[in-house]
């Protein structure tokens, strides 16, 4: 597998170029690169969500985590045009912290960064202080708890987009929470081509037009910066 890397980042790029209607899916890894906790370890974010415990606490702020040059990638594929909708697991505000339009994003399970109004659904920053909406209702966490159903505002969209999507690329996810893990499923049903960027095995990896083991890092700049020559854009 090692050795063809470079064949298989160059393949990545011309599909990148060719796509008409490029679906991107982000899970946990794509932040652990940026120094985040694993967040299905003994003290993980989820592991303690699903036993009820509020995330510990981190040695740094949230706020001071930064993007990595996975999310740098994907929202290069914003600028040129190319990314039509991402999907992400994440709670970590890292893919709106580096540049990719809301309108773009859904964030299946919420955001640690923002509250959510009970009544009318208007995301606001916590860093406001605000606890009450314009419209008078109340702001609770966006962050989707463990036995809650997701939301249809983040689920229609992706499962809308995942079906029109000729290229779904999955990266750093385990696609093994549903329904999140039938968005590839969608993509598949509808011809797109399935690219997959993680270091661990994925239910779907026999069905993966191109699978990539490598660290997102070594994968994703790379394919960008190959698919900006094939557009003619030289940095
Ligand atoms: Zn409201």
């Amino acid at each position: 597998m090692k050795e063809n890397l470079e064949k298989r980042i160059n393949t990545l790029a011309e599909w990148l170029y060719e796509s008409r209607h490029l679906v991107v899916f982000t899970g946990a890894g794509i932040s652990t690169e940026s120094g985040l906790p694993d967040f299905r370890g003994p003290d993980g974010l989820w592991t303690r969500r699903d036993k009820r415990l509020p995330p510990k606490a981190m040695s740094r702020s949230w706020d001071s985590v930064e993007p990595n040059s996975g999310h740098i990638s994907i929202t290069d594929l914003q600028k040129l045009g190319k990314l039509q909708f991402l999907i992400s697991q994440n709670v970590d505000n890292l893919h709106i912290k580096s540049g990719i339009h809301p309108d773009l994003l859904a964030e299946l399970h919420g955001n640690m960064t923002k509250l959510r109004c009970m009544r009318c659904g208007k995301k606001v920053d916590q860093s406001d202080g605000m606890t009450m909406c314009g419209c008078g209702g109340r702001l609770v966490s966006s962050v989707v708890n463990f036995g809650e159903p997701l939301r249809e505002k983040d689920l229609r969209p992706s499962f809308k987009h995942s079906q029109e999507s000729d290229l779904f690329i999955v990266v750093g996810s385990s696609l093994v929470v549903t329904p999140a893990a039938d968005m590839p499923l969608e993509a598949l049903r509808s011809g797109a081509k399935l690219v997959i960027i993680n270091q661990g095995k994925t239910p779907f990896d026999h069905r993966a037009h191109l699978r990539f083991y490598e660290k997102i890092g070594d994968v994703l700049p790379k394919a960008v910066k190959r698919l900006k020559r094939l557009m003619r854009l030289f940095e």
